[in-house]
């Protein structure tokens, strides 16, 4: 997936390709891991000094809708953003924040969640698995 193709999709879905959108749309792009609203805007921020927190939000939340973007949800409530390129799952580290994609769906269990909810109509899912990585390991010994 490149810009142009993210652009002329999201032009097909109706919404407002303003600069500050298509740079949030470049910062993800380029992000190698997923990023919080925070750092996201800070990035952005670099060419567009005056988008603020709000507008990435408000985008954000706009490209979840269009299942463009995925959100980690933290348990102690922090949120990280990147853009759905191929489907895949990540290994989040609590003490450093970084995320390690793993390529394959917990299928057992969404089998298991689809059988025991036959009315709901499943279109999609989202796992990741939280932990403390082994460099935030040693640090804590
Ligand atoms: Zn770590
Ligand atoms: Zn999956």
């Amino acid at each position: 997936m490149n810009l142009s193709d993210l652009l002329t999709g999201l032009k097909e879905k109706g919404l407002k390709l303003t600069p500050q959108r298509q740079q949030i749309l470049r910062v993800l792009l380029a992000a190698e891991q997923p990023l919080s609203a925070k750092e996201l805007g800070m990035l952005v921020n670099r060419r567009f000094p005056n988008v603020g927190l709000g507008t990435v939000y408000r985008t954000l939340d706009t490209l979840k809708q269009l299942g463009l973007v995925n959100e980690t949800v933290f348990p102690g409530g922090g949120r990280r953003y990147e853009l759905c390129r191929e489907h895949r799952h990540h290994l989040v580290c609590l003490g450093c924040g970084r995320a390690v994609a793993f390529p394959f769906c917990p299928a057992d269990c969404l089998a298991k969640i689809a059988a025991a909810n036959p009315d709901f109509d499943v279109r999609g899912h989202s796992f990741a698995v939280f932990g403390y990585c082994g460099k935030c390991r040693k640090a804590q010994a």
